[in-house]
């Protein structure tokens, strides 16, 4: 079933246009993986798919769950299931982790969430993380480490169960032991067989104990090369100039 389409997504920031026609499909279930050279614009293509302001679509659609949601406000797209994880995430002084994942939860189902039910499930997820219990009481990311700001995004992915997550790096600069917890929450996410998954990263390894469907290339705005879990193999021989003007 089809998730996500974009066709022929243009977008510009301040101007300059990033994005210059990008054609994807995302069927549910699947995890797809985009890599590219630095200002390629893939972190562009996350926020313009999450409705960021920042970031200007020209032309093209974004469709999601069968609706046009190019328009659509990121608040819009959030409760419709789709979820950014930061390159950087922020910290937020005064809101404290769980007390933010309870309250996206409300926004996401539009419901109130039970706070007994809550707090278990948080700590199951946090076990799965490896975060201490004591952090679900610390301020959002506020003297977070690196690495525990990366597991503090996937116990939001954990927590909020979207059906399509883009994570933008989120094992870039964690050392080897993070980088295996990270892939056991990714590895949580996928077990559910609807929910699609977007990794954008610079490092096969991250990749290994993942499955991958299918892999893309993005470069200078436009998707050089799609296809398998293989194509990831071949941009680490080729490097990403081996796909320029095929
Ligand atoms: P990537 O994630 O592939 O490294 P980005 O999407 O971050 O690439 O950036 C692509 C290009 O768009 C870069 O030249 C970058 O400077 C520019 N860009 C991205 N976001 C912004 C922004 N918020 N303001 C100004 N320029 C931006
Ligand atoms: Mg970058
Ligand atoms: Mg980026």
């Amino acid at each position: 079933k089809e998730l996500l389409k974009v066709d022929g997504l243009t977008v510009r920031v301040e101007d300059r246009e990033i994005l210059r026609g990008v054609d994807l499909t995302v069927n549910a279930g699947e995890t797809h993986v985009l890599m590219g050279p630095n200002g390629a614009g893939k972190s562009t293509l996350g926020y313009a798919l999450m409705g960021d302001p920042r970031y200007t679509v020209g032309a093209g659609k974004i469709f999601f769950d069968g609706r046009d949601v190019t328009e659509a406000s990121a608040a819009q797209r959030a409760k419709a299931g789709m979820f950014l994880s930061f390159q950087a995430p922020l910290e937020v002084p005064g809101l404290t982790l769980s007390g933010f994942l309870r309250t996206a939860l409300e926004q996401r189902t539009g419901g109130r969430v039970k706070f007994g039910a809550f707090r278990k499930e948080l700590a199951k997820a946090m076990e799965v993380l490896q975060m201490d219990p004591s952090y679900a009481d610390r301020d959002l990311n506020v003297g977070f480490s690196g690495g525990e700001k990366k597991k503090s995004e996937i116990l939001q992915l954990l927590m909020l169960k979207p059906s399509f997550a883009i994570l933008d790096e989120t094992d870039s600069g964690l050392d080897v032991d993070a980088v295996h917890v990270v892939s056991a929450g990714i590895r949580e996410y996928q077990k559910n067989e609807n929910a699609a998954l977007m990794i954008i990263t610079h490092n096969a390894r991250i990749l290994e104990s993942l499955r991958v469907d299918a892999a893309h290339v993005l470069v200078q705005g436009r998707l050089v090369a799609s296809g398998g879990a293989e194509l990831v193999g071949e941009i680490g021989a080729r490097g990403f100039e081996g796909f320029l003007g095929r």
